[in-house]
């Protein structure tokens, strides 16, 4: 089959450099080593080159160069062990510098976080980190606590103590002491729940007294 110049400069996406084939040589290594057959384009018996080169020639791939490679600004990816269909595996991984979603500042999807993504966690090649740190923490807090108020019956101790520290942790305590009045509106007074609910909520207040002092 007919090979030559199928393959010619790339940008690499990692350091934005143009490069010829004889500095793509890891990736087109991985290209004849990793991909399915398939991926191959052939048309009239004339081989046009990998279907996954070309799409790094739109800029659709992560791949680097051999430079990147070697200086370690870029870590290799290995395809086998990543789930994907439809996109192009993961070639190479390196810093990528995203927004988040929820705060709106620039944080780093770094290589290492990367590579556990989608080769240990095996998340889909197409998955991205849309949050910094922050943000996903605080989304997490956020998910436990929904579950948390949908289970509530206002009877589990330890459920309460959790819903109360949330409010807490965000300084909402009007938010505190009104689920706590109506969760003690639900008990007849002097009942064991009444009691527990009335400290929780004489609770909440003098903590809302020591903040405001
Ligand atoms: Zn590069
Ligand atoms: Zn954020």
């Amino acid at each position: 089959m007919k090979r030559a110049k199928a393959h010619n400069s790339l940008r690499c996406p990692c350091c934005g450099e143009i490069r010829g084939p004889q500095e793509q040589q890891v990736f087109l290594k991985q290209l004849e080593a990793e991909v399915p057959a398939r991926t191959y384009i052939t048309l009239s018996g004339v081989w046009l080159g990998n279907a996954y080169w070309h799409d790094a020639k739109k800029g659709g791939v992560d791949w680097a160069c051999d430079e990147c490679m070697q200086s370690l600004r870029a870590v290799k990816g290995q395809p086998a062990k990543q789930l994907f269909y439809d996109f192009a595996p993961h070639f190479a991984y390196f810093d990528k510098t995203k927004t988040c979603r929820d705060c709106g500042l620039e944080f780093t999807f770094s290589k290492a976080e990367q590579l556990h993504w989608y080769e240990q966690l095996r998340f889909w090649v197409q998955a991205e980190k849309v949050r910094c740190g922050p943000c996903q923490q605080l989304k997490k807090q956020h998910d436990q606590f929904s579950q948390l108020m949908a289970a509530n019956n206002f009877t589990d101790h330890e459920a309460l103590q959790e819903i109360i520290a949330y409010y807490l942790r965000n300084k909402a305590y009007a938010k505190a002491k009104q689920f706590l009045a109506t969760g003690r509106s639900r008990f007849a007074e002097g009942s064991v729940e009444f009691s527990r609910l009335d400290t929780l909520l004489n609770n909440v207040r003098n903590i809302e007294q020591q903040v405001r002092d």
